[in-house]
């Protein structure tokens, strides 16, 4: 046990040097937060070995933990602050949302599939993930009871940004989406919101992710 989890942890570091920080990711609480939640724990057992690939791994359903790089670059467009309020929609593991939770105050999740939200909840508590919240429902309605959100990540490729997500951003949010078709390449877009209803949208560069699929747009 002990061996295997400095294994683990070496493997974590080498991820953060090769796959993040080379790729440019530099904010030091996302490096920080990358660097201490354990991944072996969000990826089916039999997979443990291969949790710091750097690529996407199955975890049921058909859907998929996302690429650690991504999960950080995201993480980062997001520009957080400990104090932030965070809504992620595309529970999945709830790997990301662990990170988040190592970065801003709290972070509210929302899962389509309800045995991943339940497991994904169920592994964070165990880990003692505190400040997260896993919700199982249909993310493009956003989770309006605790709104307004200072950042919102989708974990999920939508034709566009679902307007309920806008709406619950709050006066200079972050939102961070990837947006195209779902058997394709998408964009990874972030609107930023201003004092009023403005958006402003930003091309992050190109991404795959899983559909999301609901009532918004998608
Ligand atoms: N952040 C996750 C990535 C999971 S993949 C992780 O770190 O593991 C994206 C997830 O979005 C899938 O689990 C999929 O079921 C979910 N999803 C797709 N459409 C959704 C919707 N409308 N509402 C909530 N979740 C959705």
């Amino acid at each position: 046990m002990k061996a295997g989890a400095t294994a683990f942890s070496r493997a974590r570091r080498r991820m953060v040097r090769q796959q993040i920080a080379r790729r440019g990711v530099a904010d030091p609480r996302v490096l920080d937060a990358m660097s201490s939640v354990p991944r072996e724990r969000f990826v089916p057992r039999r997979m443990s070995n291969r949790a710091y690939a750097d690529h996407p791994l199955p975890i049921g359903e058909g859907q998929t933990i996302t690429q650690p790089y991504v999960v950080a670059l995201m993480a980062e467009a997001m520009e957080l602050a400990p104090t932030d309020r965070v809504l992620e929609i595309g529970t999945g593991s709830g790997y990301a949302a662990a990170v988040l939770g190592r970065i801003a105050a709290a972070v509210y999740t929302v899962e389509r599939h309800a045995s991943l939200a339940q497991e994904a909840q169920s592994r964070l508590s165990g880990l003692a993930y505190e400040n997260v919240r896993v919700r199982h429902g249909d993310g493009t309605q956003g989770w309006d009871e605790h709104a307004p959100y200072d950042a919102i990540s989708v974990a999920a490729a939508g034709l566009d940004v679902p307007q309920a997500l806008r709406e619950q951003l709050g006066p200079r949010g972050r939102l961070v989406i990837p947006v195209g078709p779902r058997n394709g390449t998408q964009r990874l877009i972030r609107e930023r919101r201003g004092d009023e209803r403005d958006f402003r949208r930003e091309n992050l560069g190109a991404v795959r992710f899983v559909p999301l699929v609901g009532e918004g747009p998608a």
